[in-house]
């Protein structure tokens, strides 16, 4: 999946959150979980843009959204609605279908191609709702009707905006490794990997420290939740199936070996 500006700013906040950490700032760490993932959105204004050839309709929507808080711009064709949809960085689009110079739908399926996680609420005329709308991916999209009241768009373009949320804070991410905390998929590199319950929480582990030296007895209590036991090589034996499974002789998996102390997932050197 090709990196978007949402991702970026996520990873910003990510590495935000892990030098809040190596500042010595053991409160703020607390208060965020330690999960060093900052809620996307949480203080910058949400960004939405308006493609609607109506300008009574777009004034309308735009008073309505900045209202309650967001930052709009509006386009009032499809070429520059197109073109601002692509190269601004929105985290959502409303999008009327019937448009001069190039039709919504089209629009659409740009979109769905370059931005897939951008949520778009498409405005139609009654009747307007046909096979094509009702066949995009359910969750991809949402649509209203006009006439629509602005607390109805309000409440959709929040509803939508919070299921990128909860995606995004679900997700750690380091490297070029991926993994979702509430489906549990695993991906490195595009690749789909199949871990086991305990391979999987040693990798989240790791993915939630990435950068930093992890020795032994942290990753044995993080993950099996008892005392350290010398004896035990159980942390060894699980980085060494984890090891095989993200990568291959050719492409080893980023969890590094640091000399008798333990374990680092990523970061140089
Ligand atoms: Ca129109």
């Amino acid at each position: 999946m090709a990196a978007t500006p949402r991702r970026e700013r996520e990873a910003t906040a990510r590495r935000d959150a892990t030098e809040a950490r190596s500042d010595g700032d053991a409160e703020a760490t607390r208060l965020r979980g330690g999960d060093g993932v900052a809620a996307p959105g949480s203080q910058v204004a949400s960004r939405v843009l308006v493609v609607e050839d109506e300008p009574g309709i777009v004034d309308f929507v735009r008073r309505g959204l900045q209202s309650e808080g967001f930052e709009v711009e509006s386009a009032g064709d499809g070429i520059e609605g197109e073109r601002l949809a692509l190269g601004g960085d929105f985290d959502a689009v409303v999008l009327d279908l019937m448009l001069p110079g190039r039709p919504g739908f089209e629009i659409l399926q740009t979109l769905r191609r370059a931005r897939p996680t951008t949520p778009v609420i498409v405005l139609t005329a009654r009747g307007e709702v046909d096979d094509r709308v009702a066949g995009l991916e359910a969750g991809a999209v949402d649509y209203l009707v006009k006439p629509f009241s602005v607390a109805e768009l309000v409440a959709r373009v929040r509803a939508q905006l919070r299921v990128i949320a909860q995606a995004s804070a679900s997700t750690l991410a380091a490297e070029d490794i991926e993994v979702n905390l509430l489906t549990r998929k695993v991906v490195r590199g595009g690749r789909v990997v199949t871990l086991s319950t305990t391979e999987f929480e040693l990798l989240v582990c790791l993915l939630r420290h990435a950068g930093q030296v992890l020795t032994r007895e942290e990753i044995l209590s993080a993950v099996w939740g008892y005392e350290h036991d010398p004896t035990t090589n159980v942390v060894d034996v699980y980085v060494g199936y984890l090891r095989r499974k993200l990568g291959s002789s050719d492409d080893p998996a980023p969890i590094f070996t640091v000399r008798a102390v333990g374990y680092r997932l990523g970061g140089a050197g």
